[in-house]
């Protein structure tokens, strides 16, 4: 640039040079925090020629998305993954990209409060209905699905009395009837299903959660087959919720230890499970690993690496013994969101179901005295410990 001979010509353009070649490369992958790319040719544009790879513009992605979109390939064993700026992004483009109006969708009665209401009050602006079904009565689903359904929308492990349905069947029923299965696995992560594996079209997931792992990260994620998730990418793009490069980034850090902290979780989680289901101010425990949860067995086939993080009970004493439960833990924080790696406790009743009518939380198993915990990857017997002290 110095041939310039003006400073504000040579100070505009200082630094923006291709990078200096290199027989190098970062162990890490870089954050690429530009929002457009230079090109040398016109006729490199990927409009022009649809067979070269390019970046043109943010919103499309950079290749910091394209080596999150590539791990994320691995982890479920997918063709494609498309990301977006959050778990509810993600949903909102995959429902439009299968649906448009005078359609209707099969979902589980137990997803996510944020699900549950996108699908019930939002779609049904659009002319899109959305039907509520119990998804592990398989015959109320394929009941349901047979009157030429566009979706099935189901979760993993429900939130929060971590209800897991019998998902190879739901894929068969999807199969049956062509319908795509659209798997929220955000509470299981990769590391213990992989929705594909069983024939659902979509896997997804919440980054902030266990992707992501240290309450950082933002966005959300589908895996599938190429077609239907370039169909998606291109709907993202259109809705403009695009991931930021720098959550995309953070969560690829996040990534190599998934499963350690994955097998931690699960760990703490059944010690803190199996501590509470003997406490005598403890009413229920819900948590699948525990023998008299009712798809404990099944849990057991589908979830041979672990029965998850994620745990709820009820103290006898309602929303006061929650809130004396709060007050009194020193090490367990108070923090409505899971994943984390330290321990966490979130109350469904008014953060994820805040506003549900009350015949729609009892239906749900959301009472005033369940408390929701998120087991991070600290030594149990001080998670215990501080239960212990907190409850006593
Ligand atoms: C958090 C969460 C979502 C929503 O994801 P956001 O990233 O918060 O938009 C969806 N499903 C489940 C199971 C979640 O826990």
């Amino acid at each position: 640039m110095s041939r310039f001979a003006s400073f504000s010509t040579r100070s505009a353009h200082a630094g923006r040079g291709p990078a200096r070649p290199s027989v190098s490369r970062p162990l890490t992958p870089p954050i690429y925090q530009s929002t457009v790319f230079a090109y040398e040719h016109l006729e490199d544009l990927d409009t022009l020629n649809p067979d070269k790879h390019s970046h043109s513009y943010y919103r499309y992605g950079t290749p910091t998305h394209d080596a999150l979109e590539g791990a994320m390939c691995e982890l479920e064993g997918g063709e494609d993954a498309a990301l977006a700026a959050s778990g509810t992004a993600i949903l909102t483009a995959i429902a439009f990209t299968l649906a448009s109006a005078g359609d209707y969708l099969v979902a589980d009665r137990h997803l996510y409060g944020g699900t549950y209401t996108f699908l019930t009050e939002e779609l049904p602006r659009l002319g899109i209905q959305t039907q509520l079904v119990d998804a592990c009565d398989l015959d109320e689903v394929s009941y349901a699905l047979r009157k030429g359904a566009k979706a099935l929308f189901v979760e993993a492990i429900t939130n929060p009395t971590m209800r897991i349905c019998d998902l190879p069947a739901l894929c068969m029923l999807g199969e049956r009837y062509d319908v795509p299965v659209i798997v929220d696995a955000t509470f299981a992560s990769p590391a213990l299903i992989r929705p594909l594996e069983y024939g659902a079209a979509i896997s997804w997931h919440s980054i902030a959660k266990y992707l992501g792992g240290h309450s950082a990260a933002v966005g959300g994620v589908a895996t599938g087959e190429h077609t239907l998730i370039g169909a998606i990418r291109q709907k993202i793009a259109q809705l403009g919720g695009c991931q930021s490069a720098m959550d995309a980034w953070l969560t690829l850090l996040g990534l190599p230890t998934l499963p350690l902290r994955m097998a931690a979780h699960c760990r703490n989680a059944q010690a803190i499970a199996d501590y509470l289901a003997r406490h005598p101010a403890v009413e229920a425990v819900y948590f699948p690993g525990l023998s008299m949860h009712p798809h404990y067995e099944f849990a057991s086939q589908l979830y041979p690496n672990g029965y998850g993080g994620m745990l709820s009970f009820t103290l006898n004493g309602e929303m006061e013994a929650v809130q004396r439960l709060v007050e009194r833990l020193k090490l367990i924080v108070f923090a409505p969101s899971l994943g984390d790696v330290t321990t966490t406790l979130a109350y469904p009743y008014a953060t994820s179901h805040y506003g549900l009518p009350d015949d729609v939380l009892c239906s749900l198993g959301v009472e005033r005295g369940l408390v929701r915990l998120s087991a991070g990857i600290e030594d149990s017997a001080d998670i215990i410990a501080d239960l212990e002290q907190a409850l006593s």
